[in-house]
C-alpha cells in the first residue's frame, strides 16, 4: 500500500518522489521504466550521442523530414533512472532575469525569482 505513486523516475519524478518521501510516514512508490543510471556514458558530457539507439533511450525517431531528403532523425528521450537529467549533455544556460521574476511575482512561484535561483547557477 502506498500513499503516493509517481510514474516516471526522470528529473521531475525523482525530485517529486524525493520531496514526498520527506513527509512523515508517507509511503512513496517511484516507477521507472528504465534501469539504474550506471552506464559510463552518463558521466561523459554529451555521452548520449553513443546511446541514441539505446540502451538508456526509447529509440525514437522523428517522422520523415521532407526538407532533409525524408530522413528520420534519431530523437533521444531518456529511459533510465534520472531520466533526461541522467543522459543530458550537461549544458546549462542561465535564463533571462525578467522571466524568473515574472514567475515569482505574477505566477505565484515562490522561491523562483532571479535572486532566488541565481546561487544555483553560480559555480564556486
Ligand atoms: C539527449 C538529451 C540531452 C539533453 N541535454 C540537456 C542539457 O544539456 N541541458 C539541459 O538543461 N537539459 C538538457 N536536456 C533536457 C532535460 O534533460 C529534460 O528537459 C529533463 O530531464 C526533462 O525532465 P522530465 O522529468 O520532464 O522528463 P524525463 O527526465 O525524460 O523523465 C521521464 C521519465 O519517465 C520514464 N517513463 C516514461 N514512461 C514511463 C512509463 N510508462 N512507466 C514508467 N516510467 C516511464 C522515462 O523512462 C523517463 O525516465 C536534454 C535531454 C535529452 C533527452
Amino acid at each position: 500500500m502506498y500513499d503516493y505513486i509517481v510514474v516516471g523516475g526522470g528529473s521531475a519524478g525523482s525530485a517529486l518522489a524525493g520531496r514526498l518521501s520527506e513527509i512523515n510516514d508517507a509511503r512513496v512508490l517511484l516507477l521507472e521504466a528504465g534501469p539504474v543510471d550506471s552506464n559510463p556514458y552518463i558521466h561523459i558530457p554529451v555521452g548520449f550521442l553513443k546511446m541514441k539507439g539505446g540502451p538508456l533511450t526509447w529509440g525514437y525517431k522523428t517522422a520523415p523530414q521532407s526538407h532533409l531528403n525524408n530522413r528520420e532523425i534519431p530523437f533521444a528521450q531518456a529511459r533510465v533512472l534520472g531520466g533526461g537529467g541522467s543522459i543530458n549533455a550537461e549544458i546549462f544556460t542561465r535564463g533571462c532575469p525578467q522571466d524568473y521574476d515574472r514567475w515569482a511575482n505574477e505566477e505565484g512561484c515562490v522561491g523562483w525569482s532571479f535572486a532566488d535561483v541565481l546561487p544555483y547557477y553560480v559555480v564556486v
